[in-house]
């Protein structure tokens, strides 16, 4: 299960950004868009890079079958690609057509088509669990209503690395509770209390700190007051009563340092 650095599905999957998984990406979309150029305009192309994102979709759970079905080409023709055919085998196919190789290099992994055990990067289904939370819904609930244990959810809402198909549940659960008054669906009023304090005790962001660009970004923080990472953001944590962000920390300290210097 745990992926080596300095590869594609790394920086994908797990969206890591160290120097080795960043250079692997980039290298990977720099030999699949060259192979896109190249299949425009000539009579057959590399099979190379084309095998490359076969391989590199199934690291995403997509099996080359599967592949097969989205790009809609013959399963043949990739069973050959990747393994080569006939009693004389002579290794897997060297040259393609090229609207076989566009087809295939076009199917991209998206969260719908990855397959549904495949860890991926658990940042967005954890802040959106955690904002469930600071609205009153309790764990448990949330655990409930996703079909898992209430132990496996523990984990899941602080892990880094989470299934699919638990991302895919979450977002559908998210849009669906994000408006909905917890105490209102039958949750009685000292639970939903429990679990703000619990989201309190440990800072989980809410709802309102997220919005559709930033939930799912590992990179973006929470903004808490509307305009965190700003002197004035700093000065809202107070107002508000919520404990200062790490953005809004820093900027406060590059102010005072102004002030100091100036
Ligand atoms: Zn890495
Ligand atoms: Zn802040």
């Amino acid at each position: 299960m745990a992926r080596l650095h300095g590869t594609n599905a790394k920086y994908h999957l797990e969206a890591c950004r160290c120097l080795p998984c960043s250079n692997a990406a980039a290298e990977y979309d720099r030999s699949r868009r060259r192979a896109i150029a190249y299949g425009r305009w000539r009579p057959f192309v590399d099979a190379e890079p084309v095998r490359a994102h076969v391989r590199e979709l199934g690291e995403a759970g997509i099996g080359w079958i599967r592949v097969a079905k989205l790009a809609g080409v013959s399963t043949g023709g990739v069973s050959k690609l990747l393994y080569g055919d006939g009693p004389r085998n002579l290794g897997p196919t060297r040259r393609m057509r090229p609207h076989v190789a566009l087809a295939l290099l076009a199917v991209e992994a998206t969260l719908d088509n990855m397959g549904a055990r495949v860890p991926i990067d658990g940042t967005g289904t954890r802040r959106r669990l955690q904002a469930l939370v600071v609205k009153g819904w309790p764990q448990s609930e949330l655990a409930r209503r996703l079909g898992v244990g209430r132990a496996n959810f523990g984990r899941t809402i602080v892990s880094n690395l989470i299934q699919v198909s638990t991302v895919r549940a979450t977002r559908v659960l998210y849009d669906e509770l994000w408006r909905v008054d917890p105490v209102n669906q039958g949750i009685p009023a000292h639970r939903a209390n429990a679990a703000r304090r619990t989201a309190a005790k440990r800072q989980w962001a809410p709802i309102g700190a997220w919005d559709d660009d930033t939930i799912d970004d590992p990179g973006a923080c929470a903004d808490w007051t509307g305009q965190c990472g700003t002197p004035e953001g700093y000065r809202a944590h107070y107002r508000l009563h919520i404990p200062a962000c790490e953005p809004c920390r820093h900027a406060q300290a590059d102010h005072r340092a102004q002030l100091k210097a100036a």
